[in-house]
Parts: structure tokens; sequence; C-alpha cells
């Protein structure tokens, strides 16, 4: 029997504000436990909730950028369950009306297949705080510094088949929250997180199977490691005759195996209701197409730009737009004149090498665009071979970053010298030598004209510019 997988999932995004999403204090990553937590975190009594308008911007502009309607009126809910780590006993969360539903977000699997992954859902709620349950062997701590921080919560339709999938959707959402600059979507630090809805069938079948929840993964690779040991643990236990148990299971990352929790709640369970002391929220149009002017160019746009505008192959396309910083980077490389050819060599071929080796990111490199782009323009000019701008001048530059190229390419020796007189006489005497070949070429047969650069080449061994050589066979050879 053939079993089909198929899975759904809810990421949560940690929202990039400066405050919480329904207090006034702010949130920072690493900070002494407890310091940012205001008496609405705490539930005090009589401390009312108010809503941060940038989380609603975000919310929008996620919504708009994975195709969802957006609400026009919407409202929050209450929660309701216990956590040690969540004060109120509630979580302030949306049912009925989410901010954003019915979107979806095309994927470019291998071999050039696509897929349509369906949103259901986007909405906006707050984070628990953490417990922290390591730091001492007889209590757990709490930290609520996290509590009450804005999270979007993406709920996915049961469309994906294939782990493949579920690592691509996942790739895509963070790299989009990261371009829309909602979210920082570290999943180390557990800004963005997932939980996985499996369950498998018979292949062939329409009907869905029993669904097991796996929650709380923190990494791309985690997620995909869940959920393939759940879809074996599902089908060993059908083929052994055995029956499937709706429930929450977690993942052990040290033991590469989910294990239960609890079982599953249903949406009945939390006892969901408006939350009284928050106005619904209404959204008019004019609201929603100004964020809509407002959003800046997606990758998956920019990615179609760069091949069909500017001519880049959809390797090295893909390889410039996975990361926001890197294709802004790019970008400012061509706006200091850089042609896009030039400037892909240089991001993708010696920046890239350099990031890599240091574990650096662009942004932390400290050397302006327009460098990279004198540069360039150096190697175009003929003035510095591309080996020694690549091997020699970019160290340079990236130790000296506000000495120009030029002046760095002189005090180190890297100028190529004009060689014009020297090439065109070595020219002359080989066209002596070989009188048929110039003759055939004259005939037509151009081609030999690559005869005569590997000629020059062998001769002046790395000492002259490729490019020179190049134009003095040409010129020569053309020359009646
Ligand atoms: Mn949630």
């Amino acid at each position: 029997m053939i079993y089909q997988p198929v899975m759904g999932l809810e990421v949560h995004v940690q929202l990039h504000t400066k405050s919480k999403v329904f207090a006034t204090e702010g949130f920072q990553f690493g900070a002494e436990a407890n310091q940012w937590v205001s008496p609405i975190t705490l539930a005090h009594p009589g401390a009312l909730p108010s809503i941060n308008q940038v989380c609603i911007e975000y919310a929008i502009r996620l919504g708009l950028a994975t195709n969802c309607e957006i609400a026009r009126h919407t409202y929050f809910a209450r929660k309701n369950y216990f956590y040690p780590d969540s004060p109120k006993g509630y979580q302030l969360s949306q049912a009925e009306h989410p901010i954003c539903e019915n979107g979806y977000l095309d994927l470019e699997l291998a071999e050039g297949k696509h897929k349509r992954i369906g949103i259901e859902r986007i909405h906006l709620e707050e984070d628990a705080g953490k417990s922290i349950h390591d730091q001492d062997p007889s209590s757990t701590q709490i930290d609520l510094n996290r509590a009450g921080t804005g999270l979007l919560e993406i709920v996915t339709r049961p469309d994906f088949r294939t782990i493949e999938e579920v690592g691509i959707f996942l790739t895509e959402i963070r790299k989009l929250v990261r371009y829309l600059e909602i979210s920082d979507a570290d999943m180390e630090k557990g800004n963005m997180r997932c939980d996985a809805n499996i369950s498998v069938r018979l292949a062939g079948t329409e009907t869905l199977g029993t669904r097991v929840e796996v929650k709380n993964l923190n990494s791309i690779n985690f997620t995909r490691k869940a959920i393939r040991y759940e879809i074996e643990r599902q089908i060993s236990l059908l083929t052994a005759g055995q029956t499937i148990k709706q429930e929450t299971r977690t993942y052990d990352i040290n033991r590469g195996i989910t294990a239960s929790m609890r079982d599953k709640e249903t949406a009945d369970d939390y006892r969901y209701f408006p939350e009284p002391d928050l106005q619904p929220l209404a959204l008019p149009d004019a609201t929603i197409s100004a964020i809509q002017a407002s959003l800046p160019e997606l990758p998956k746009s920019r990615f179609k730009r760069y091949v069909s505008a500017l001519g880049l192959s959809p390797h090295k396309a893909a390889a410039l737009t996975e990361q926001k910083a890197f294709s802004h980077y790019f970008e400012a490389v061509m706006a200091a004149g850089c042609d896009a050819d030039a400037a892909s060599t240089w991001l993708l071929g010696p920046v890239n090498a350099y990031l890599n080796a240091e574990k650096l990111e662009i942004e932390t490199v400290g050397l302006p665009p327009k460098q990279i782009a004198a540069a360039a323009a150096l190697v175009k000019e003929g003035k510095v071979s591309f080996s020694a701008a690549k091997a020699q001048l970019f160290p340079l530059m990236i130790k000296y970053p506000n000495e120009l190229p030029a002046t760095l390419a002189r005090s180190n020796n890297l100028i190529l010298a004009d060689q014009s007189d020297e090439l065109e006489a070595a020219m002359h005497a080989l066209m002596k030598k070989h009188p048929d070949e110039v003759a055939r070429f004259r005939k037509g047969k151009k081609q030999l004209a690559g005869f005569f650069v590997g000629q020059l080449m062998r001769q002046f061994k790395g000492k002259a510019d490729p490019k020179a050589i190049n134009r003095v066979v040409r010129d020569e050879l053309n020359r009646f």
C-alpha cells in the first residue's frame, strides 16, 4: 500500500516593532529577564490594552504580499488557557475575521515545477513569555520580556505533499518578511517558529487522515526532520493495523523523534470571545491602498526583473535575491554606475567568497558599494586585470574601504602597463610567420583570430590584459 503525506503549517513570525502589540513597552532579545514588562503585560487589575498601529500595518503588508483578502472590519478575541508564562490567563488573538484571509504563495520547485500553497488566514496575536527549565535543577524560571510582543500567525491550507515543499515555503516566508522589513525571522532567536500538521492517507483517496500537530519547531531543518519522522511513524502504525490518535506532539531534537504532549484541543475548548477592552477595528480602503503603494519590490518580482530586464541567468538572479541586504547592495553597486554583468560577477565572485570565508554579512563589511563599481570600471577600462583585481585589489579595498580603488591599484603596482606597441610588434611577427592563417582569416575564416590570441597569450604569459590582446589581434588582422 502506498501512503501519501498531507501537511499544513502554522508559522508564527515575531514582528520587529519598537513596542509590544497591546502594551507600550519595548522588547530586546537577550535582555536581562523581566526588564521589559508593564502593568498591562503583568495583567495588573485595571490595566487596559491598546492596539499598536504598526503591527496592523505589518499584518496588512504580509497579507498583500501573499495575495490575501484584507478584512475591512476585524476584532480581537481572548483565547483562554493557562500558561505560567502568560499572566493574563488568556492570549489576545483573533478568531473569526482575521486581518488577512484566502491568500496563496507560489513555490518554485526543482526542475522548473511550480506549486501553489493556499493561505487560509494570517492573524495578529501576542506572544507568551518564556519558561526556563535548565537554569536551576529544582525550579522553573519565568522571563516575561517576550510576553505581549506581536506575532503574525500564518495558517496554510493542507496543501503540502512533500517535505521539499515545506522547506521551500518556509524559506520563502522568511525571505518575504525580511524584504517587507516586518521581522528578522531569525529562527535561532525564536522569532520565527513553526507548527506542522501532518497526516497520511492511502494514495488515490481524498479523505484526510487523522492529523497530528508537532509544535514549536525552531529551524527549517528540524521542521523537515520532524515531518519525516512523523510520516514514517504514522505509516508504520497504519501498516500494523493501528489507528492514529489526534494529538499534539513535540520534536525531541536530541533523539530525532516526536513525543506525545497532550490530546489536541478543539477551538471550542479555548472559549474564544471578543476582547471587551478593545474597539473593533475598521480598515478603510484608503489605508489598505496606501500600504499597497508603499510595499517594496518583493523578492519574486526582483528575481524576474533580474532575469528579464538585466539578462542575468536564473541561477545568478536567485543567488542575488536570496538575502535582502545582499540584493540591496547589488542594486547600490549598479546605481553607482556598474553594469549588471560586472556587478553580479563581483558580488557572486570575490565579495561572496570573502563573506563566506569570514562568516560575515554584507551590511557589516563597511565597504561602500561605489568602491566595487570603481574597481569594476578599472577592469573594464583594461587598467587592472580581473584576476589581479580579485586576488590583490579587493583585499586592499576591504582593508582601506574609503581609499579610491584606482589609488590603491597605483600604489600597489596593479595597473597594467600600456603594452599596445609591444603587442602590435609581437602580432606583426606572428603574422609574418603564419601568412596562410592570415590569408584564410581574410577570406572569411574568422575563428582563426583565436589561433593568434592563443599564441600571444602564451607569449605574454598573463603579463598582458587579455582584452588588449584581443583588440590588437582583431585590429591587425582586419588591417589591409
Ligand atoms: Mn498562534
